[in-house]
C-alpha cells in the first residue's frame, strides 16, 4: 500500500476508536508523506478534541539546586549552568503571577518547583499557596513537584488541584543516558500515584536528546500506557554547562511527525507543544497546531523565556482555532 493510503487508511482506524501498533506508528513517522500526515493528524485533533487550543502559564516557583543529574537541565546542582537559583517563592509572589496569567488570557496556571521531592515544610507552603490561588485568583492550578507519596497526591487532591505533571523524559530504552540519580520505573511510579489519587495527570518528555526516532515511538507508548489528561512535547534546548549542551539540533520536520505521530497514538489528549517551540519551530509553531498539537504554553519556560501571550492568541485566533 502506498504511504499515503496507508495514512489515510490508520486514520479511519483512529477515527473509529482503534490503536495504532508501534510498528504502524514507525512506518507513519518515517513516511515522506509529511503534509499528508500532518493534515490526518489535524483530521483526528478536530475530531475529538475540536478546535480549542489549551493555553498554559507556568512559574517557576523554586529554581535551581536539584539533587537530581538530569543531563538535559540547567536546574540540575550537578551541572555548572548559571541560571538563577532562587528558594521557594513567597505566597504573595505566586499569588501575582498566577493573577497576572489569568488576565493574560491562560486557562491554567502551572507551578513547578526543581526538587526530587519538597522537604516538608515547603510542602506546607506550597499547599497554603495553592489554596490562596484557588480561593482568591480562580484558575485551574497545576503542580509539578516531583516524585510523589500517595498521601501528598491525595493531599493536592483535596486542595482542588486539578493535575500534576511529572514527565517521563526519555524512552525507557534512553534513560540511563540521561540520569544517573533515579530510573526511568521511579517516574512511572509516580505518575500512577497521581492517577490512583484520582488527579489529572499531565505527563511527557524531551525530544532532540540524542534518542533516535524509535526511541521516541517507545516513549509515546509508555506515555500512552498511563492514560494522561496531557501531554507535552519539549524540544530540548540545550543548556550552557549539561552534559547535552553540544548535542545536535532535531530538525523542524522532525518535530513535526513526531507531534503528529504522537496524536496517532494519542488521539484523546490535550497535546502541548512544550519548550523550545520558539527556538526549534519559529513560524512552523503555526503548523504544528494543524498537525496534532492543541496545546501550548505560553510566556517562557523554567530557565528560558518565550513568546509572549498576546502573541500567542494572536497566532491561535488567526488560524481559526480559540482558547
Ligand atoms: S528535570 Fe527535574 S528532577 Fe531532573 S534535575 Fe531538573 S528539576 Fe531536577
Amino acid at each position: 500500500m502506498q504511504d499515503r493510503d496507508f495514512i489515510r487508511d490508520k486514520t479511519n482506524d483512529v477515527l473509529d476508536g482503534s490503536a495504532v501498533t508501534p510498528q504502524e506508528a514507525e512506518r507513519l513517522l518515517f513516511t515522506n508523506e509529511l503534509l499528508t500526515l500532518a493534515e490526518c493528524a489535524n483530521t483526528i485533533t478536530r475530531d475529538y478534541n475540536a478546535n480549542k487550543v489549551d493555553v498554559e502559564t507556568l512559574l517557576n516557583a523554586k529554581s535551581g539546586s536539584c539533587p537530581e543529574s538530569c543531563s538535559f537541565c540547567a536546574q540540575s546542582s550537578f551541572y555548572d549552568s548559571k541560571i538563577n537559583t532562587y528558594p521557594l517563592l513567597a505566597t504573595e509572589v505566586v499569588l501575582q503571577r498566577a493573577q497576572a496569567a489569568k488576565e493574560g488570557g491562560a486557562s491554567s496556571f502551572c507551578l513547578v518547583c526543581a526538587y526530587r521531592a519538597p522537604p516538608e515544610k515547603d510542602f506546607q507552603q506550597i499547599c497554603e499557596t495553592i489554596a490562596e490561588i484557588t480561593e482568591k485568583v480562580g484558575i485551574d492550578v497545576n503542580v509539578s513537584l516531583g516524585f510523589m507519596t500517595p498521601l501528598r497526591a491525595r493531599k493536592l487532591k483535596s486542595l482542588g488541584v486539578k493535575r500534576y505533571n511529572h514527565n517521563l523524559e526519555a524512552a525507557e530504552s534512553y534513560f540511563s543516558k540521561i540520569c544517573k540519580t533515579h530510573d526511568f520505573a521511579d517516574r512511572m511510579k509516580t505518575a500512577q500515584i497521581v492517577k490512583d489519587a484520582g488527579l489529572e495527570l499531565c505527563c511527557g518528555g524531551i525530544i532532540g536528546m540524542g534518542e533516535t526516532p524509535q526511541q521516541r515511538i517507545e516513549l509515546g507508548f509508555s506515555i500512552a500506557s498511563l492514560r494522561p489528561e496531557e501531554v507535552p512535547v519539549n524540544i530540548l534546548v540545550a543548556q550552557q554547562g549539561t552534559p547535552l549542551a553540544q548535542v545536535s539540533q532535531i530538525s523542524e520536520d522532525d518535530v513535526i511527525r513526531l507531534i503528529a505521530v504522537w496524536r496517532f497514538i494519542m488521539p484523546t489528549t490535550i497535546l502541548k507543544i512544550g519548550g523550545g517551540r520558539e527556538l526549534h519551530l519559529k513560524d512552523k509553531g503555526r503548523l504544528a497546531l494543524k498537525a496534532g498539537a492543541n496545546g501550548l504554553i505560553t510566556g517562557g519556560y523554567l530557565t528560558v523565556g518565550g513568546d509572549s501571550p498576546h502573541k500567542d492568541l494572536r497566532m491561535i485566533h488567526e488560524i481559526g482555532l480559540h482558547t
